[in-house]
């Protein structure tokens, strides 16, 4: 007559309330339409009053949890979108070829302006 215990957790045994998982944020520029991702560690924490927490890390270091507004690393616009997690594993044909960078053959003109005189 026991058998609803058998819904308890034990997983939870020896380990810490804190979790850290690796995300994947993928964004997408509205200015450029350039796809790019960046890596996330969410930290789960749970207080003594059950109360859950995530705490967002880029690099080592905390920072807001990726929002709307990113900063384009192409055009410098901050007009890029989020996409849902895990919404180019969806759209793999988003993700920008990731391989061996061949070197452009074609010379980089300059965008200043001759003078005029
Ligand atoms: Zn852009």
């Amino acid at each position: 007559m026991r058998d609803d215990e058998q819904g308890v957790d034990t997983r939870n045994q020896g380990v810490t309330s804190m979790e850290e998982e690796l995300r994947n944020v993928p964004f997408e520029c509205r200015g450029c339409w350039h796809v790019w991702q960046e890596d996330y560690v969410v930290r789960h924490s749970e207080d003594d009053h059950g109360n859950q927490g995530e705490v967002w890390l880029s690099a080592g270091l905390r920072v807001p949890p990726p929002s709307s507004g990113a900063i384009c690393p192409q055009c410098g616009c901050q007009q890029a979108t989020m996409f849902p997690y895990g919404y180019l594993t969806r759209h793999p044909e988003l993700i920008p070829p990731v391989g061996p960078i061949v070197p452009d053959a074609t010379p980089l003109l300059s965008p200043v302006p001759k003078p005029l005189y």
